[in-house]
């Protein structure tokens, strides 16, 4: 059975934009409900730490710089099916690619700078949720 949370993080990127508000409010309108939510800034080894599983990928050090370039959105969204859904709010990884009205086709820039983050399957959603949260700072 498919799980009811996902982990997201509004990226460095779309935070220097001042899209805060506007990625939380289709978060919010799409279905989604906050369950845990920080503003904080990952250091290099810990935004190294968070994409670990992309290390031998040509990409991972501008990843890593990225990522730790300036504060960051976390937070636990709780809805039915919440991976999967959203997966499809959120878009394609390249904005060139994601479907229009979704999170990325509006806030992206590119690639690597690509406005939020959404776990890919339930077992990410749990191990992402507990590297932000602790058990104490999430409420259903
Ligand atoms: P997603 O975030 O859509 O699950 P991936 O897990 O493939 O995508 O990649 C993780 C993140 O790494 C992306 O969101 C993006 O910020 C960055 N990234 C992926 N592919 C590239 C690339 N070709 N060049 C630069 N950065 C990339």
């Amino acid at each position: 059975m498919a799980g009811n949370r996902t982990l997201t993080m509004i990226k460095p990127d779309a935070v220097k934009a001042g899209n805060i508000g506007n990625i939380l409010q289709m978060m919010n309108s799409a279905g989604f409900k906050i369950v845990a939510m920080k503003y904080t800034k990952l250091s290099k080894e810990k935004a190294g730490e968070f994409y670990a599983v992309h290390k031998e990928r040509p990409f991972y050090g501008e990843l890593v710089d990225f990522m730790s370039s300036g504060p960051i959105v976390a937070a636990i969204l709780e809805k039915d099916n919440a991976v999967e859904d959203f997966r499809t709010l959120i878009g394609a990884t390249n904005p060139a690619d994601a479907a229009e009205g979704t999170i990325r086709a509006k806030y992206a820039t590119s690639i690597g700078e690509n406005a939020v983050h959404g776990s890919d399957s339930d077992e990410n959603a749990q191990i992402e949720s507990s590297f932000h949260f602790a058990g104490t700072e999430v409420f259903a």
